[in-house]
């Protein structure tokens, strides 16, 4: 028997919150009447926004991975040359896409741990004089990870070199979480979920557009039935979609934006970046050791950290789980028992974190794993804003 409330802390899927859940709860409409016009309308408007981009933004009715392969398949063709890298288990997974579906990935290679190499990128850059690569592949942020990815720095190296590749970024986890701009940053394709930042439950994924990518894909040869832009965009212009959409979810997302908007972006992202200093300090006054070895590219949304040796990360999971109705993230991948994830991205405050973090403490000591000192004393520290530090 289980009283209180579920901790859920894995880094997506994020809390939804009770106005998402109400919004969600109405009678699903006729989604080629006039009701749901505005409603579709209102939401391609509002990610809009969110992606800051005044160019098209599409929704599928899939979770992220769908996203991907309808980045890859509008705007490429059989055989041509895609450049990953190797910098976590979603990156990898994206590399997997693009190779199912024909393409031929390329990677530079990396140790998961600090950010992408863009000195590595311009040099391969330089030596594909013929533009044979057609796209660069980013993970602005590696959820398997926690390190965070300098996007704007791919776009400079890309502008440097003078290389037309197509911009692809994946933000799924960083959208409405921390900054990113599409337009700004001429980003040709990013791909987009629900369940993370958007604070929805799974089941939308986005394409965010850039002229480029749309031109790209006159010429793309990539087979494409349910994943075509083309007919997205055409009834997008009315506010339908080609297909059944999730209306709910779409309820659900025409709250979700307001919600962000309400709060503002820039309040969004700060809130995420003070949160995260919370974590921070935990982990580093427990002793325990970051994943991410570059503290700047330390993310705003998920703090992975390693287990000392002779412990297993999944053990100690399962310990907290059944103790404290805590749900944490596992290592995924190679990393399968040596890290442990705390998710704080989304609909998430001071005392969630709070909470979370004396989980974690508590389940340190149950577990006899050594820890230096109070995290939750010196996160509770890291979160003051009002008044003096209390006495550590
Ligand atoms: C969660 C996540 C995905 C998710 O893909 P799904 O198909 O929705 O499971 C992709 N990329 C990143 C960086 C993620 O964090």
């Amino acid at each position: 028997m289980k009283t209180g409330r579920h901790f859920l802390h894995i880094p997506g899927p994020s809390n939804v919150p009770d106005r998402v859940l109400r919004a969600i709860d109405r009678p699903t409409i006729d989604h080629r009447g006039p009701e749901f016009r505005a409603l579709g309308r209102a939401v391609l408007a509002g990610l809009r926004r969110v992606f800051k981009t005044a160019h098209p933004v599409l929704i599928f009715p899939a979770s992220g991975t769908g996203a991907w392969e309808a980045a890859l398949a509008n705007t490429l063709s059989p055989g041509d040359r895609v450049l990953f890298f190797d910098c976590g288990v979603f990156s990898g997974k994206w590399e997997s896409v693009a190779e199912l579906i024909g393409l031929r990935p390329e990677r530079i290679e990396g140790d998961w741990r600090s950010p992408i190499r863009v000195d590595a990128l311009a040099q391969r850059l330089a030596d594909d004089p013929k533009h044979e690569i057609r796209a660069v592949a980013v993970v602005h942020n590696e959820t398997s990870t926690g390190v965070t990815h300098p996007v704007a720095r791919v776009r400079q190296a890309l502008d440097q070199a003078g290389h037309p590749a197509l911009l692809m970024v994946d933000v799924v986890s960083s959208l409405g979480s921390i900054d990113y701009r599409h337009d700004e940053w001429s980003v040709d394709v990013a791909i987009a979920a629900s369940q993370k930042g958007l604070m929805l439950p799974p089941g939308l994924s986005f394409n965010a557009l850039s002229p480029k990518a749309l031109k790209a894909r006159a010429s793309a040869k990539c087979p494409r039935a349910y994943w075509d832009w083309g007919p997205q965009l055409e009834a997008n212009e009315d506010g339908f979609f080609p297909y059944t959409p999730s209306t709910n979810l779409l309820y659900g997302l025409r709250e979700a934006l307001a919600m962000l908007e309400e709060e503002g972006l820039e309040s969004v992202f700060a809130r995420h970046t003070r949160l995260a200093k919370g974590a921070h300090a935990a982990v580093e006054a427990w002793g325990l050791e970051f994943y991410c070895t570059d503290p700047a590219s330390r993310s705003p949304v998920v703090t992975a950290f390693l287990m000392p040796s002779g412990f297993d990360g999944d053990a100690f999971r399962k310990a907290v789980l059944d103790r404290y109705d805590l749900s944490l993230g596992g290592g995924l991948g190679r990393l399968k028992g040596r890290v442990v994830r705390i998710g704080h991205l989304g609909n998430l405050n001071e005392m969630m974190l709070a909470g979370a973090l004396a989980g974690i403490e508590l389940g340190l000591g149950d577990e006899g794993i050594p820890m230096k000192a109070s995290g939750v004393a010196a996160a509770v520290n890291a979160l003051r804003t009002v008044g003096a530090p209390a006495h550590a």
